[in-house]
């Protein structure tokens, strides 16, 4: 990459960055009490190219909690383990159009919807749980770890505040029990699915995990195969169906990129095969998405000609247009 197109690349973050830094919209997540210490004008935008090249601006090193975002990693998780078949019989790929913590099933099979939701999730979260709480965690932990580049850590504090006050997740998860989707271990399963939403990253560990899913599973810096090429499409497709919740369809039109968001105020997005991007800004929309991380993302993907269907634009594939700057 030549030097004009990285400062290039610098100066388009900038341009963002300036034209988001004063929007004061939405609210901080605050019915996990831990979360609305968040400072609600932090605001970071990274963005990681497949050759390993990391650019950033604002907070881009503010640790916050990962939230939702652990849910594409932990499905793709499942997927290496047990493999799609035994994956798809706990759990659907449909968009549910609803809420990330609404509290319903697929009526005919009784599965949850989708693995990006809260229900989805913590089925997946009681198949990776391994035999010990430590275990599982302590496996989920060091992968995404691999995946960012770093060794990552769980935020105590907020684990706690999740478990504290994760009743609707235990109804959520006591009904999956009951249609037999999970097994009698329940809060070993809601345990694991508290922590890996605590996990502590910031906003370019998030774009390093996302140009990880980019580059086919292998991290763009430290070279290593984290996650096997095998399964990353299922998880992009559902990113891209389902990662936005109830927005996903809007933000399939409008962005079109496979992506998730997180109520800590993070929001991934992945351009296969050329590049991550991450947001990190914590005040959120009625349906819990980052209301900046959203605003940059349209920006960035209109820019970029990032969206998966653009062929208008000329060079609309980033990479081409990387080229063609050389
Ligand atoms: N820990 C949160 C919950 O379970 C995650 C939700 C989210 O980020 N959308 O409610």
């Amino acid at each position: 990459m030549t030097t004009t197109t990285t400062t290039h690349i610098q100066e388009t973050l900038q341009n963002v960055y300036d034209k988001f830094k004063d929007v004061r919209d939405g609210e901080v997540a605050s019915y996990i009490p831990e979360l609305a210490k968040a400072k609600p004008d932090d605001f970071g935008i990274s963005l990681t190219t497949v050759d390993g090249q990391v650019f950033s601006v604002g907070d881009f090193e503010k640790e916050f909690t990962i939230q939702s975002i652990c849910k594409p990693f932990a499905f793709l998780m499942a997927l290496e383990e047990f493999g799609r078949d035994a994956v798809l019989e706990k759990v659907c790929v449909e968009p549910s159009g609803d809420a990330f913590n609404s509290i319903e099933l697929e009526p005919k099979t009784m599965r949850p919807f989708n693995p990006m939701i809260n229900a989805g999730a913590i089925a997946i979260a009681s198949m990776i749980k391994k035999s010990s709480r430590d275990c599982g965690v302590q496996y989920f932990v060091d992968k995404m770890g691999l995946a960012a580049g770093r060794k990552l850590d769980i935020d105590q504090a907020v684990l706690v505040s999740e478990t504290e006050t994760g009743n609707r997740n235990r109804a959520i998860a006591y009904l999956m029990l009951n249609c037999g989707i999970i097994d009698a271990a329940v809060d070993h399963a809601l345990h694991q699915y508290f922590a890996q939403c605590s996990l502590k990253v910031n906003c370019q560990d998030l774009a390093m995990m996302s140009a990880t899913l980019a580059n086919m599973g292998i991290n763009p810096v430290t070279k290593q195969q984290v996650f096997g090429l095998e399964y990353v499409k299922d998880v992009l497709a559902v990113m891209f169906t389902c990662g936005l919740y109830d927005y996903a369809g809007e933000w399939a039109y409008r962005v079109g990129l496979p992506a998730k968001s997180g109520v800590g105020g993070g929001i991934v997005a992945v351009v296969n095969r050329q590049l991550g991007i991450s947001v990190y800004s914590p005040r959120l929309d009625a349906k819990g998405n980052s209301v900046r991380g959203i605003a940059v993302c349209k920006e960035l993907a209109a820019h970029l000609g990032l969206h998966a269907f653009d062929f208008t634009n000329v060079g609309s594939s980033f990479m081409e247009w990387l080229t063609a700057a050389k």
